[in-house]
Order: C-alpha cells, then structure tokens, then sequence
C-alpha cells in the first residue's frame, strides 16, 4: 500500500505542470518508475536546481544566477532601448536572432482579467519605476500576437506615453495566436526591423 502512496504521489505532482492533465501524468509516472534511476534522478536534481541556483534578474526579470542577468551586466548593450516580453523564452527567441542590441523588460506574464495576473503586475511596476529614473528612448512592445498579448501591448503604451517615451510595437507577419518564442530567426528579426509607434488614443 505505501508504494501506491508514492506512486500516486508523483501523479499528483505531476499534474500540478500546466497542460499536464490526471492522464498524462499517469503515462510521465510510469515513464519514469521504468526508467533507469539515474535518469530519475537527474531530472529530480534538474528541477532542484533549477529553484536552488536561478532567479529573476533583479532589472528585467530574465533568468539568472546572480542578481542581474549577463544582458543587463554587459556593459557593451544599447541602454536606451527596452524590448518587452512576455517570458524570458522569447527573449532568448530574440537574442538567436542577434539582431537587438537593446535592453529587455521580461512582464512573466500577461494581461488575463479572468485569471489575474498578480506577478504581471509587480513586473509593470518594476517597468515604470525603471522608465521613470530616464535614459530610455523607446519601448518596443513584443508581445505575442495573441487577444491578451495585443491588450497587454496597448495597456502598457497607455501607461508609458505619459513619460514621453516611444512606443513601438513589433510587425506582425507572425501568424497570430503563434507564441513569439516559436517564430524562426529571419520572421523574428524582419519583425523588429519592421516595428511601428502605437498610438494608444
Ligand atoms: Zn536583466
């Protein structure tokens, strides 16, 4: 009996993953009790360190194992400009491409009234305290062409017009509802190049 505990356990743990459903963490469990214990272990340790080691960088909220992110700590980036996103996996979309020199906001989130989005608003606050100490020209918005990313993309140039700063969004071409981070290099690129002032009014 104390092994069906730890079994179901797991499947319970599992299903905590999102678009991990009871059945599907049902399958991931006895993947990983047929697996050789090495392997077990590695993806355990893999998610302990995971929490362990990496933060949020205390500017942009990329990952990191410091305090600032290795974006934010290179001396050698654009400081004037800030690309934001809505997690640090389109950033990293964004910096395969090389062709943004920039500096990045990271929102962790987006806006969703119905499900809320508390983190999302912690991360703006943080945007506009770092806009307002000055020095950056433009924001370019790069949210992902989907309903939430494209009222995220206008609420924040309500919020940011104000300071006198441009808002740019990225060009779509991009097929919307396609999250950014899935989108190839050159489509990636063509649409920075191809970014347009919001005009929130
Ligand atoms: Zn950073």
């Amino acid at each position: 009996m104390e092994n069906k505990g730890v079994f179901s356990d797991l499947i319970t743990q599992l299903t905590k993953l999102p678009g991990i459903g009871r059945k599907s963490a049902q399958r991931l469990a006895f993947f990983i009790l047929k697996m050789p214990s090495e392997g077990a272990k590695e993806i355990g340790q893999a998610i302990f360190d995971v929490k362990d080691r990496l933060a949020f960088c205390e500017i942009c909220n990329n990952v990191t194992e410091g305090t600032l992110c290795s974006i934010c700590a290179n001396p050698n980036r654009i400081t004037q400009k800030v690309l934001i996103v809505e997690e640090p996996s389109t950033l990293y979309a964004m910096e395969r491409t090389g062709a943004y020199k920039g500096l990045y906001h990271v929102l962790l989130g987006v806006l969703a009234p119905l499900s809320g989005s508390e983190v999302m608003a912690q991360t703006v606050d943080n945007l506009m305290q770092r806009l307002k100490k000055g020095g950056i020209t433009e924001v370019i918005i790069a949210t992902n062409p989907t309903i939430e990313g494209e009222a995220t993309a206008l609420y924040l140039s309500r919020l940011i017009k104000p300071l006198n700063i441009m808002v740019t969004r990225i060009a779509t071409g991009i097929p919307v509802g396609i999250d950014l981070e899935y989108a190839d290099e050159v489509t990636l690129a063509k649409s920075l190049q191809g970014r347009r002032e919001i005009d929130p009014a």
